[in-house]
């Protein structure tokens, strides 16, 4: 089983130190979720696991099947099998979504091999139609055109559909900036259960503790001041929404300021 391993990770933007020693380790088949007050750097933390190039990784490391992520360009990252689910095009002009997941996969089977002739047409609409059902999609969604016009929900549906066809092994969703209405929420939500208790590992940063409602995390992790503080399992999330963060900010602040 892989797993994705976050050792002491510093990062700066603008030479301002924004994650400040973030330790985390996320197994395949497991679900982690991170929280943590705004500002405290979650975005950052993503950003930075997809490879941005304004975070500067000043100390520490990630690694993931061997291989020193940070190191990786994003494409590679995602050939490797990890999955970021704001690594997407904005929009393509006449390209389905059944196109752009078809390249994708391509792609990702001829990182693993070079040879790789690439998935039969035949083959790729079997495994569509199973992701499809699997995610209860209407089948004419595979026939639009990738992010044109798409309401935030729709986004969300072809960022997990593209999740279920490539399998990763690692998926990393960043739900914090994304402005979520609670449609868009459930549409992740049902998506991540669908395809968890496989082989898929998740690590939800969120802002929204109602998104917890809907995906069941393994794990919960607090951040504040640019780190891990509190690691838990779902009981920490029910906490936080009974008691919010002053009991995280009250322990902590003095050492993580
Ligand atoms: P969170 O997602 O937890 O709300 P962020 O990672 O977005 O936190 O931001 C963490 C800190 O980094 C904040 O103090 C924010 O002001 C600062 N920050 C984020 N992005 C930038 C940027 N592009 N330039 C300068 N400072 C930034
Ligand atoms: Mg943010």
């Amino acid at each position: 089983m892989s797993e994705l391993v976050i050792k002491n990770l510093h990062v700066s933007i603008d030479g301002k130190e924004i994650l400040k020693g973030l330790d985390l380790t996320v197994e395949q088949g497991k679900i982690h979720a991170i929280m943590g007050p705004n500002g405290t750097g979650k975005s950052t933390l993503a950003y930075t696991l997809m490879g941005h190039p304004s975070y500067e990784v000043t100390e520490g490391e990630v690694w993931f099947k061997g291989e020193n992520v940070l190191e990786l360009e994003a494409d590679e990252r995602s050939r490797l099998g990890l999955f970021l689910a704001f690594q997407y095009p904005v929009a393509i002009p006449g390209v389905t979504v059944a196109n752009f997941l078809r390249t994708a996969i391509n792609s990702r089977r001829r990182a693993e091999n070079p040879d790789d002739k690439g998935i039969s047409i035949p083959e790729f609409r079997k495994l569509l139609k199973e992701k499809m059902d699997l995610l209860k999609m209407d089948h004419n969604f595979a026939g639009r055109y990738l992010n044109d016009g798409f309401s935030g929900g729709e986004k969300k549906r072809a960022e997990i559909l593209q999740m279920a066809t490539l399998k990763p092994e690692i998926a990393i969703l960043d739900e914090t900036d994304s402005g979520l209405d609670i449609d868009a929420l459930r549409i992740v939500a049902d998506g991540v259960n669908a395809l968890t208790g496989s082989d898929l590992g998740v690590l939800v940063i969120t802002h929204y503790q109602r998104l917890l409602n809907y995906i069941k995390p393994d794990y919960v992790h607090i951040m504040l001041g640019g780190r891990i503080v509190e690691s838990g399992g779902p009981e920490l999330a029910l906490h936080l929404e009974e008691q919010g963060y002053d009991w995280v900010r009250e322990k902590y602040d003095e050492t993580v300021a």
